[in-house]
């Protein structure tokens, strides 16, 4: 079924299919990254976790209501899914301050915003993913502000479906990135959404179940991404 390979990234690799032009294969690597590639690593199994995690959040949000490119969990590493254009935006909600923010502004960790924050970066390896404005998003992407308002909109309504599948597994949502991409003039949600993409707390130890052991040095990735699909396939 998979054909040639289209594309190499830091976290996954995508292929074309065989008699399919639609679609794509995801096939989640089990390479780890933080500081824009500055700090790697390898841990045997997290592409298959990834892959489970993801593929659960994404039938999830499909369930209630929310268009995306996924298509199916194809097997431990693998999923198909829609080929999109990607648009190069990262999308970036935050419900409680950590990471950048708290670099960039005088904003302390743990900080409860009043109401969830939509940041846009510019999805650019050799720029350093720059944080940039509604104006520079239409700019760099051709899209219109009305676009750039309906990926807004979708992006808060994620977050309150997302806020409410974690807090059913005494995880707190603290920020995540999504991407969308375009399919026949549609916009659509993209890539994966994972503890490489999420700040997850538990909610009575306050220890991070993502990616932030890896970025921090502070605990075993395997294990913390291991109990965040236990408790995901616990709810099931
Ligand atoms: N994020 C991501 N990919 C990126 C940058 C950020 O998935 O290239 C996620 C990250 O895991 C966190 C959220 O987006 O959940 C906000 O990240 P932040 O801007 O705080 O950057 P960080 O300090 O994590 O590099």
């Amino acid at each position: 079924m998979k054909s040639t390979l289209l594309y190499e990234g830091k976290a996954k690799k995508v292929y074309f299919v065989e008699g399919d032009s639609e679609k794509l294969i995801l096939s989640y690597k089990d390479d780890a990254t933080a500081f824009n590639g500055k700090k790697k690593s390898v841990f045997p199994g997290k592409g298959k976790l990834n892959n489970e995690i993801s593929a659960a959040i994404f039938e999830y949000l499909q369930d209630q209501g929310i268009s995306s490119h996924f298509v199916q969990k194809l097997n431990e590493t693998e999923q198909l899914v829609y080929q999109t254009e990607i648009i190069p935006l990262e999308v970036v909600v935050r419900n409680i301050a950590a990471g950048s923010i708290t670099r960039r502004l005088p904003i302390e960790e743990k900080t409860v915003f009043p109401k969830p924050l939509v940041e846009f970066y510019y999805k650019s390896d050799i720029w350093d993913d720059p944080l940039i404005n509604d104006d520079h998003a239409c700019i760099l992407t051709g899209l219109s502000l009305h676009e750039l308002k309906e990926i807004k909109d979708n992006a808060l309504k994620i977050n309150d479906q997302l806020r409410k599948l974690f807090a059913g597994i005494n995880l707190t949502l603290v920020d995540f990135k999504l991407e969308f991409g375009k399919r026949k003039n549609t916009i659509i949600l993209a890539d994966e959404i994972s503890p490489d993409t999420c700040r997850l707390w538990d909610k009575d130890t306050m220890e991070p179940l993502d990616k932030d052991v890896f970025r921090k040095g502070t605990g075993n990735l395997l294990e913390v991404y291991q109990e965040l699909l236990n408790r995901l396939e616990a709810i099931r």
